[in-house]
């Protein structure tokens, strides 16, 4: 295995377990060349997944770069390794048990975003906006009030209706001749 740090392909294995689920061994390596310390995971495939872009363009589904996503989506938020990792696994598994061998890159969108919404709003909003690539601002704001109304009813008794801005008072611009 090549280190990621500085490519050299001399690392070491320095221990191995099953992760916390089982579902991989985890492997923790060392590289000699420069001290970089990483792990990799092993892990049962049960079959070759292609992926179809909005392009129409195919390539190989790649379980990291899904686990990728849903990090940057999580960033700094407060959810453990454990879960997303439970997340990108489960994922993976509906995926590959589906029994179609293509798989839309929406399919994935969709399912990461179901995932996310049940884990933290942040990073469900983040992901959202990045998969859904709003151009508009009215798609963002729908899906904070959805947000915002899921709260609302989560506190009993703390409904609030939904705060309207005034329009924006426009006076028309007296162009200066
Ligand atoms: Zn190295």
């Amino acid at each position: 295995m090549r280190c990621p740090y500085c490519g050299g392909l001399d690392t070491q294995v320095k221990d191995s377990r099953p992760s916390d689920d089982s579902s991989a061994i985890r492997r923790r390596r060392i590289c000699p060349d420069c001290g970089g310390r990483f792990t990799t995971f092993e892990r049962v495939q049960l079959r070759e997944l292609v992926v179809v872009k909005r392009s129409g363009r195919k390539v190989p589904f790649d379980r990291d770069k899904l686990q990728r996503s849903v990090e940057t989506a999580l960033r700094k938020r407060p959810v453990e390794a454990e879960r997303i990792e439970r997340l990108v696994s489960g994922i993976t598994r509906r995926l590959e048990s589906s029994g179609e061998a293509e798989v839309s890159s929406e399919a994935i969108g969709e399912a990461v975003m179901e995932g996310l919404k049940g884990l933290d709003d942040v990073a469900y909003v983040r992901f959202a906006s990045v998969y859904k690539n709003f151009r508009e601002a009215r798609d963002f704001e729908e899906l904070l009030g959805h947000l915002a109304a899921g709260a609302a009813q989560a506190s009993a008794g703390e409904v609030t209706p939904p705060a309207e801005d005034p329009p924006p008072a426009r006076r028309p611009r007296s162009r200066a001749s």
